[in-house]
């Protein structure tokens, strides 16, 4: 993660200003408040800002005047019921923003999620850092024979070798030449006063998916959790994963009972459809049943027996 003596001053300089409110904070979160916290070879994620914690949330579920007596275990019980049942709007009151620097490919497939609000890096403006995705050599896998967007056995050797130095390479030569179409000096002068320089919105097109971009993404808990669901999974592809695991120790830090309602009731728990229900309740009666004979699609059948732990 590379982070400037500047950045990294700015960064200290927001951590020790304290200011007075009468809004409710986290300390937890307030501890990691704009801290950066190292994702991939040169990303991280921090947290900018955020309004409410989980009283907010039950709070709105009773739209009442202020945070109440009522004890925490009523609050919990509410907010894992919320959960269960798919209450989404109280989850909606609560918010938070974070600056992330990821890679150009990962910013693909996270601006997907449209229910946030965006603000990338300007290359139109600015030049971007000569900074590549170079993935760690136990991530450096094969595609995967039996899932057209996953990776299997993990490439060794030779082969590793030479993938590595091609990803390294590429990326160094595009930067090189878009640092030579800019022609422009550290002091933002002409590199070479003889060319006038390409404008940065066009220099920009070359430059390899693997180089970092940044953001400020913010959104409200409802939807970071859909977001975190789905990128925090196994089936998520391992880059964006890494950011979405990041993400979730905010969420532990900032709203903790929400967070174990989401790890039991989201990211712990299956989906099935009534012909698997009724499959799972022929088998609790004790009967033995077949592929064949379940009424399930062999893929089906698979998945049930992947929920349930037994073997195809
Ligand atoms: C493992 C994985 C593989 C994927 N593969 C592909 C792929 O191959 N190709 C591809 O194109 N995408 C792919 N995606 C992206 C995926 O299809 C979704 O676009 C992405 O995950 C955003 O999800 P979302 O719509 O739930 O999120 P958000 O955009 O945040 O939306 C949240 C919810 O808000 C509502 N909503 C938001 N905007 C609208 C709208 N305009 N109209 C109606 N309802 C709206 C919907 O209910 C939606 O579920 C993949 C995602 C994952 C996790």
């Amino acid at each position: 993660m590379a982070l400037t003596a500047a950045q990294q001053g700015e960064i200290e300089a927001a951590r020790t200003a304290e200011g007075r409110t009468r809004r409710p904070v986290v300390p937890a979160l307030e501890a990691m408040l704009f801290e950066a916290i190292p994702v991939l070879d040169h990303g991280f994620v921090r947290v900018i800002d955020y309004m409410g914690d989980d009283t907010a949330v039950v709070q709105a579920a009773r739209v009442s005047y202020g945070r109440g007596t009522r004890a925490s275990n009523e609050d919990r019980g509410l907010l894992r019921y919320l959960m269960r049942h798919r209450h989404s709007t109280p989850f909606e009151m609560c918010e938070i923003k974070y600056h992330v620097k990821l890679p150009i490919f990962v910013a693909r497939q996270w601006i997907r999620h449209r229910t946030a609000n965006v603000n990338e890096y300007s290359a139109r403006y600015s030049i971007l850092d000569r900074e590549f995705y170079i993935p760690r050599p136990e991530h450096l896998a094969a595609q995967s024979s039996s899932n057209r967007q996953g990776r299997g056995e993990v490439l060794a050797g030779d082969e590793a070798a030479r993938v590595l130095d091609l990803l390294r390479r590429d990326a160094a030569q595009t930067y090189d030449h878009y640092a030579e179409m800019l022609n422009e000096d550290e002091a933002g002068e002409p590199a070479d006063p003889s060319r006038q320089g390409l404008a940065r919105e066009l220099a920009r097109m070359n430059l390899t998916l693997n180089t970092y971009t940044q953001w400020y993404w913010k959104s409200d808990l409802h939807n970071l959790l859909n977001f975190l669901s789905l990128r925090a999974d196994s089936h998520a592809q391992y880059e964006i994963r890494a950011y979405a695991d990041a993400m979730l120790q905010t969420v532990a830090a900032w709203v903790p009972m929400s967070h174990e309602a989401f790890r039991d009731y989201r990211m712990g728990a299956v989906t099935l459809s009534s012909q698997m229900l009724a499959v799972v309740r022929r088998m609790v009666a004790g009967e033995a049943v077949s592929p064949e004979g379940s009424g399930l699609s062999k893929r089906e059948w698979r998945e049930l027996m992947g929920m349930l732990g037994r073997d195809g």
